[in-house]
């Protein structure tokens, strides 16, 4: 079964020097991808800008710098791994890309911190390729709020400049990603975006109560707005028992949590969101390259062609309707 993943880390390794063709010890590598029947993973630029300082000691002086350097170092990999690794920029791509037998790979971004308040950096990011954003990380920045356990804190919608980037990512055909997101922020996305949204790596809020989670009625709002969530397989958001560090999540957490959001948000709106090499969880599946049981195990709860749907022909059907082509 093909795998459309909404959401992994991996560029951080690329951008220190590591190569996706030689990666180990991490959740994904090219080998892994192809092994784990990856048609397209979404590869996120993060950018881990601290506004509180001090940042990393590798940290350039800007979000914006980090930013150009990873898109570089993304760039790059295009150029390395040609042969079998190609972007994907459309859902015409993603497809061309199937049948040429390579791994789509599309440019996202998490934490919207680099636009600094600056609109027409949104037009070079799409010529970068990018497809998708999440407004914020953990972090306040120019757009708005992340989540947060304070109810007060959490209920802050987004900021003037955030609601013009959410009009101008509609414009270009780049998707708006709600994940960390403030809910104050995400009710203005729905209630502003003209295209379907996401929420790129989250999980129901009724089954493990974290404030990244998504409660049912924001679950519904996607679902209604034709978008699609990407359930995350991080331990911690799927049980509220997995406190520690190093816990393993397993097959039947992630089916628990598909199987609310169906019922709630219908199953249409359902995708894949790993945070692959974003967690500190350890996978029953391990990593990508044994992705294929927790696809397979899909059909235990769901019948064969919503399992499909699940895995990617929903993610698919979704950047379509945000690109236009
Ligand atoms: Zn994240």
């Amino acid at each position: 079964m093909h795998v459309f993943d909404l959401h992994c880390d991996t560029i951080a390794r690329l951008y220190a020097g590591e190569h996706l063709d030689s990666l180990s010890g991490g959740h994904v590598s090219l080998d892994k991808l192809r092994r784990g029947g990856t048609l397209c993973q979404c590869f996120a630029v993060f950018v881990p800008w601290n506004p509180q300082g001090p940042q990393r000691p590798w940290m350039p002086d800007t979000p914006e710098a980090y930013f150009e350097g990873a898109c570089a170092a993304w760039q790059r990999e295009l150029e390395r791994s040609a042969a079998s690794l190609a972007p994907a920029r459309t859902a015409a791509e993603v497809l061309e890309n199937q049948a040429a037998g390579k791994v789509g790979g599309m440019l996202t971004v998490e934490d919207c911190v680099a636009l600094n308040g600056h609109i027409a950096r949104l037009d070079d990011w799409h010529q970068k390729g990018v497809r998708m954003a999440a407004l914020t990380w953990n972090y306040e920045n120019s757009l708005g709020w992340p989540n947060s356990p304070d109810p007060a804190a959490h209920g802050r919608g987004l900021k003037p400049f955030g609601m013009e980037a959410v009009a101008r990512m509609n414009e270009l055909g780049i998707a708006v990603d709600v994940s960390h997101l403030s809910e104050g922020g995400f009710w203005d996305v729905a209630r502003l975006s003209r295209k379907p949204f996401a929420a790129s790596h989250s999980c129901a809020r009724a089954l493990c109560d974290v404030p990244r989670n998504l409660t049912d009625a924001q679950l519904r709002a996607i679902g209604d707005a034709g978008g699609v969530v990407g359930v995350n397989y991080y331990a911690r958001f799927l049980r509220p028992e997995a406190v520690g560090k190093g816990e393993t999540t397993e097959i039947d957490d992630v089916l628990r949590h598909l199987r609310h959001m169906a019922n709630v948000a219908g199953v249409e709106a359902l995708a894949l969101g790993s945070d692959y090499d974003g967690m500190d969880s350890r996978l029953a599946w391990g990593d990508a390259g044994g992705q294929q049981a927790l696809a397979e195990s899909l059909e235990r709860v769901f019948t064969p062609a919503q399992a499909e749907q699940i895995c990617w022909k929903n993610a698919l059907r979704f950047f379509r309707d945000v690109i236009g082509a």
